[in-house]
């Protein structure tokens, strides 16, 4: 079944099992995904938290996530009101 979506938060933690985003072009050479402050380079409505060094070491424990998620909510919003 395919369903179609504006954007998809992917809160898969530390240790991520993403494999199935290779074939997409989301993946790095490691396995990891490709992205800038947590914003996929492929896909603009895709995004994540809590990755390992999203954005800085806090980025994987409770005190970095929330200031990481508030800022790909932001980019996130904008993206659904583009026309
Ligand atoms: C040993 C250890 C100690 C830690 N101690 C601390 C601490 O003291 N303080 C602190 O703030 N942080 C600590 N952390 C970091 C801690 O992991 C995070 O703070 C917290 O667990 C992050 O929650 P999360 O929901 O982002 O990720 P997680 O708790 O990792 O949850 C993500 C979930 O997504 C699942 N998942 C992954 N890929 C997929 C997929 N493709 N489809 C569906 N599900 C998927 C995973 O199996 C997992 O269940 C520690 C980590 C480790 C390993």
């Amino acid at each position: 079944m395919a369903e179609e979506v504006d954007t998809i938060v992917l809160a898969t933690g530390y240790r991520p099992d993403l494999g199935y985003l290779g074939p997409l072009g989301d993946l790095d050479s490691q396995g990891r995904p490709r992205h800038r402050d947590g914003i996929a380079h492929a896909h603009p409505g895709l995004a994540y938290v809590g990755l390992e060094w999203q954005r800085s070491l806090s980025s994987a424990s409770l005190r970095g996530v929330g200031r990481d998620a508030q800022r790909i909510a932001r980019h996130l919003a904008a993206h659904l009101a583009r026309p």
